[in-house]
């Protein structure tokens, strides 16, 4: 496969971009590790995370209150600009802390606030970005070799991890970490640590299969290729809807601040992150089956925030009512489109494959035979007045693959 195509949002779908071999495509994966600090490095790292959101907060205030005094808005580079002097005010707080990890945490900032615009000029309902609290900030993204380091141990399965303020951290290793580090991230999850390293790596080919498939996502079938297979919603979902509801709820009716309620809260947090675990891993393996199976893969470009926040229902399925839809909500978001979309995109990259992104509008609805309206009184199924009832979820994948110039996305067209 010699082209790859990742199209910006915005750019004609289909576009071909060629490999340069001269300059091999370089892709990102990371890595989550476990990390296994002292209890004396844990005491630093949440002093760590403590100053950053102090730093975050900081940085919030005052875009809150220029706009509010004078209607300006502020900008990375003038937050940025101050650090300096922050940092020589204080130099036993922010002083002590890598200056880029500081940069990186006021550009988290900054595109929190970037999303938010976003979401007033698409007139979306989206709330103006909030002060977070120690408790939630979790993460500190460090810039490998400034305040950072990964030193993997030879042949063992552990390595060191090494962050400014903070120490030289044990991780275990479950995956060998291959590829230039590019960044490091400490992040704590609950009563965990992590180290996320990101490396680069030249892309990988896989050789070509001559096909090429559309592929639709939806809520009752987690996707439906224009082949016609079909990749069900994985069984565990309905249980740990069961589960959690159900912990939820007796935690809920405990008493506030009693041993019993800190208990449920653990068991919930343990149960949300099996549920996680076991998605991400479904969304793995889905996404390499289809890298191995196509060179090329038509998506939708679905914002899944789009389709979650608006009661009035989508393009597809206009005028449900709120409660379908809060149902459906849930659904979406068990799905998680959004993190499959990601991995599946990383792993066409890395494997030299094309992933086409096409607008959405009206897949499921128009004919792919046709391109006639067809009429949706159910669900699962699309009638074209011409050519009769049609599989809904087939016929939007077929949609989608023609979209992307892929022709019908049929295997007998490969
Ligand atoms: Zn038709």
């Amino acid at each position: 496969m010699l082209t790859r195509v990742v199209p910006a949002l915005g750019q004609q779908p289909g576009t071909v971009t060629h490999t340069d071999y001269r300059n091999p495509v370089q892709v990102k994966r990371a890595y989550k590790l476990r990390a296994y600090p002292t209890r004396a490095q844990e005491g630093r790292a949440v002093r760590l995370l403590r100053d950053h959101c102090d730093l975050y907060n900081a940085a919030l205030q005052e875009r809150r209150e220029a706009w509010r005094m004078q209607q300006v808005s502020v900008s990375y580079g003038d937050q940025s600009a101050q650090l300096r002097e922050i940092r020589a005010a204080d130099p036993d707080g922010q002083g002590r802390h890598s200056f880029t990890a500081q940069q990186q945490t006021l550009r988290r900032l900054h595109a929190t606030f970037g999303a938010f615009f976003r979401s007033v000029r698409a007139r979306q309902k989206a709330g103006y970005p909030r002060f977070k609290p120690y408790q939630r900030f979790d993460q500190v993204l460090f810039v490998a070799g400034d305040g950072a380091r990964w030193k993997p141990v030879e042949g063992a399965r552990w390595g060191h991890a090494t962050f400014q303020a903070v120490g030289r951290l044990k991780v275990k290793q479950h995956r060998q970490v291959a590829g230039r580090v590019k960044t490091l991230q400490l992040k704590r999850e609950y009563r965990r640590w992590y180290v996320i390293v990101v490396v680069e790596t030249e892309a990988e080919p896989l050789p070509p299969t001559g096909r090429a498939v559309g592929v639709d996502v939806g809520v009752v079938r987690f996707l439906t290729t224009s082949d016609g297979e079909v990749v069900a919603n994985p069984r565990f979902l309905d249980t740990a809807q069961t589960t959690l509801t159900d912990l939820q709820r007796r935690k809920e009716r405990a008493k506030p601040g009693s041993g019993n309620r800190k208990r449920l809260r653990r068991v919930l947090t343990k149960e949300w992150r099996k549920v996680r675990n076991r998605r991400r891993d479904f969304h793995h393996k889905t996404a390499r089956a289809l890298v191995d199976a196509y060179d090329a893969l038509a998506l939708e470009d679905l914002r899944v925030a789009n389709m979650t926040a608006s009661a009035s229902g989508t393009i597809e399925a206009p005028g449900r009512t709120v409660a379908q839809k809060a149902g459906l909500n849930r659904a979406i978001l068990d799905a998680g489109w959004g993190q499959f979309t990601a991995i599946l995109t990383a792993k066409a990259e890395s494997a030299g494959r094309r992933v086409i992104l096409v607008n959405p509008a009206y897949t499921s609805i128009d004919c792919h035979a046709c391109g006639t309206r067809c009429a949706r009184s159910r669900q699962d199924t699309v009638v074209c007045p011409d050519c009769g009832p049609i599989d809904a979820d087939v016929n939007g994948a077929r949609n989608i693959a023609t979209r992307a110039g892929l022709g019908s996305g049929q295997a007998s067209a490969a």
